[in-house]
């Protein structure tokens, strides 16, 4: 047979997730915590109505709307889901997809901005964030004027380094661009700030957002906010039925049934807190503060490897960026876990530096 597959494509390594079982598992910014068992038993009897045997509603307009209203999403706004907001990504891009389409992120962050703009053969521009992970205006205007994009990503809170971007510095690009902004707000139930309310004054605005890291990562549902007439063209994209109806209804119910997420939000942030403190008491370390569930963390004398290793010979997963991007020399990545995973953590993190 001949080699059909793309050049680009054979050039890429799979995006790659280390099997966990057995493992304290704090690598993937997931919600440690399921719900109480009375809850379980009302969601159960919710799925016991679910018509598996017909299509689900194509646009799911139930669910679009408890998520208008319960997430505080401006209700002039379109709203478009996907099968995690990875496939929403994956949609925008397609809509808007061309040899001469940049794409443009920051460096270091979400990897998915540039391994989709690769799948779909657009060219990709990451401009360097400063050496504490903040934007740089004026090297983000000069390679806006330069490459001329047509969509920016900015993650907001960023991953991996968990820090907001300034409010200032993100409306200065949002004036000066025509591109279609997307802020990636995957973060947002640990942060204190929005882009929601600002998608009125920008038609080039796009909000995205998703229930993984809120405590629904299994459901796979993510969900984008924008300008109408730009969305409903988007929409011509996504795929019938892209929401199967289990995750529909199961997030209407979790919705339904919020202040548990809440609750469970508020404890992870005072778990970062304490984390965040313990860490900042140990000596070579740089932790970055964070708005969202996981921290990041230089090692000042220390080689990151050898800790990524330690740390999983007692059962601890967490992520390595080590090798991820220039700027995250000997840094990892830990999410917040249950106050005892993170105490674990911190155990085994202490022994593997001393
Ligand atoms: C985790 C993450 C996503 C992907 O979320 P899914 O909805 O689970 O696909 C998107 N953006 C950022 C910045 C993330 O960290």
């Amino acid at each position: 047979m001949k080699d059909w597959i793309r050049p680009e494509i054979k050039a890429l390594t799979a995006y790659h997730v280390p099997d966990a079982a057995g493992y304290i598992k704090l690598d993937a910014m997931e919600n440690p915590y399921h719900w109480p068992d009375d809850l379980v038993t009302q969601w159960l009897e919710v799925l016991r109505d679910a018509n598996l045997n017909r299509y689900p509603d194509p646009s799911a307009n139930k669910l679009k709307l408890k998520i208008q209203t319960c997430l505080n999403l401006p209700s002039e706004s379109e709203i478009i889901l996907g099968n995690g907001s990875d496939e929403l990504i994956q949609l925008i891009l397609m809509a808007v997809s061309g040899k001469d389409r940049v794409v443009m992120s920051v460096e270091p962050s979400f990897v998915m901005y540039k391994m989709i703009a690769s799948f779909l053969d657009m060219p990709y521009v990451g401009v360097p964030l400063n050496e504490r992970f903040e934007l740089d205006l004026d090297l983000m205007l000069a390679s806006i004027k330069q490459h001329q994009p047509a969509v920016i990503f900015i993650a907001y809170p960023n991953n991996p380094t968990g820090n907001l971007f300034s409010e200032q510095v993100l409306d200065e690009i949002l004036e000066t661009t025509d591109a279609i902004v997307v802020i990636d707000e995957a973060y947002f139930a640990f942060a204190d700030k929005s882009y929601a309310n600002k998608l009125k004054d920008y038609a080039n605005l796009i909000v995205m957002r998703t229930v993984s890291k809120m405590g629904l990562a299994g459901l796979r549902l993510g969900y984008m906010a924008g300008n109408k007439s730009l969305l409903q063209e988007m929409d011509k994209v996504r795929l019938p039925y892209n929401i199967n109806i289990l995750t529909q209804v199961s997030t209407e119910f979790a919705l339904q049934n919020k202040h548990i997420l809440d609750e469970q939000t508020e404890q992870i942030k005072r778990d970062r807190s304490e984390l965040f403190n313990a860490l900042n008491r140990i000596d070579g370390l740089d932790v970055f503060p964070s708005d969202a569930n996981f921290i990041l963390i230089r090692l000042l004398q220390h080689d990151a490897d050898a800790v990524f290793a330690a740390l999983k010979d007692q059962n601890i997963l967490i992520k390595n960026l080590s090798h991820a991007d220039v700027s995250l020399k000997n840094c990892l990545r830990v999410t917040v876990g249950k106050a005892s995973e993170n105490e674990q953590f911190l155990l085994a993190f202490k022994s593997a530096i001393a």
